[in-house]
């Protein structure tokens, strides 16, 4: 019998390879804006962070005319997921082969839920319950979020697993009760993602959809090693 009767997705960096597209035309509109930023830059610092994190910050380092920045890079953001936005590379293969409840809880508006996984084929393993962090009173990583997923879909925390690529939806993961899982896409260039994911309380991480797939099975079974602490290097 399962171990298991929830699984709650982040989207951008696990479902859909988002985050290249999203740091390129984020770096675009603010240098454009006068705040010169790279493209890895934005990736480093901002990924994970809902948009109103990112208008303060952007604010706090002295970016006038916020909303006008941010309506031009919608613009062009959405555009390029058009043009050019995949699911992250064998992630179909592993809903498919995971028949089990699966929800969305994602730090994006619902906008850009609508405009970038709502695009995809594997919107219809989530749709209706894909939930954005606009729907409660405070974005990942305060649990509200996951406490919302786990009411909405009427499940329990200690049998529900958390997918996540960023610290912050792991930490709103062990705030709320429920375990988490570290994914890293093999083509992130940011460095010591694992050991970064396992500090903030990931009990593993995934590196690639094929090995997410192998973990996730193991856990919904039961059969899983209780990992040891790991000793992060300053
Ligand atoms: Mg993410």
């Amino acid at each position: 019998m399962n171990k298991i009767d929830l699984l709650i997705f982040d989207c951008d960096g696990v479902l859909i390879d988002s985050e290249p597209i999203a740091a390129r035309t984020l770096a675009h509109a603010i240098t454009h804006a006068g705040i010169a930023m790279t493209p890895r830059d934005v990736l480093v610092e901002f990924t994970g962070k809902s948009e109103p994190e990112l208008r303060n910050i952007l604010l706090e380092r002295g970016l006038s005319a916020v909303d006008a920045v941010f309506a031009k890079w919608h613009v062009e953001i959405f555009a390029e997921f058009k043009r050019e936005l995949r699911a992250m590379e064998g992630i179909s293969d592993v809903l498919q082969g995971l028949d089990i409840a699966k929800c969305v809880a994602s730090n994006s508006s619902v906008e850009r839920l609508k405009m970038s996984l709502g695009l995809l084929d594997i919107w219809a393993h989530f749709a209706p319950n894909v939930f954005s962090a606009e729907m409660v009173a405070a974005p990942k990583p305060a649990p509200d979020l996951i406490e919302l997923c786990l009411a909405r879909m009427g499940a329990s925390a200690a049998r529900s697993i958390l997918i996540d690529d960023s610290p912050a939806g792991i930490q709103a993961a062990c705030a709320a009760g429920v375990k988490a899982i570290g994914f890293v896409a093999p083509d992130d260039p940011r460095a010591a993602r694992r050991d970064i994911l396992l500090a903030a309380g990931a009990q593993d991480v995934a590196v690639g959809t094929a090995d997410l797939g192998r973990i996730l099975h193991r856990h919904i079974a039961g059969h899983h090693e209780v990992r040891q602490p790991v000793e992060i290097e300053a």
